[in-house]
């Protein structure tokens, strides 16, 4: 297996999320997303937008990636890789993709980047702070 260094993984991850917000599907608002998961074992997920024209069922990238993922028997995410175009800002994970994202790993990396190639990193505990999960540690840490 190769040994991949911590920059070629966030470059293999983003562009993973990268080519699959090319495929995403669009027609309304025409607000391309791409997200990618690092696995633990070190699979790559990808996962896009795709909307509907009953708006309420469309599904985010990262929550579309976190499914393809599970169904594939992944439980636990090092980092997701978030890549949409927003001109010079970052485009970050909605309220409900946070708390889908920590439910499955409350340390997770979260790379947001842009389609010029350039990134931020943060951490899903940084986006979602005493964020309410299964996990027990952090259950903890809400009554220190
Ligand atoms: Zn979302």
């Amino acid at each position: 297996m190769e040994t991949r260094t911590k920059d070629k993984e966030v470059e293999d991850l983003l562009l993973c999320a990268q080519e699959a917000r090319v495929r995403a599907y669009t027609p309304y608002s025409k607000f391309r997303v791409g997200a990618a998961l690092l696995t633990e074992d070190g699979s790559l997920v990808p996962g896009c937008n795709v909307e509907n024209i009953s708006f309420g069922l469309t599904i985010c990238a990262e929550r579309n990636a976190i499914a393809r993922a599970v169904g594939e028997g992944h439980r636990t995410f090092k980092a997701i890789g978030v890549v949409a175009d927003m001109k010079d800002k970052f485009v970050t994970p909605c309220g409900a993709c946070r708390q889908v994202i920590v439910e499955f790993s409350v340390d997770c990396e979260v790379y947001l980047g842009r389609p010029d190639g350039a990134y931020v990193k943060t951490t899903i505990d940084k986006l979602l702070p005493d964020a309410f999960t299964p996990h027990v540690a952090n259950l903890e840490s809400l009554t220190k």
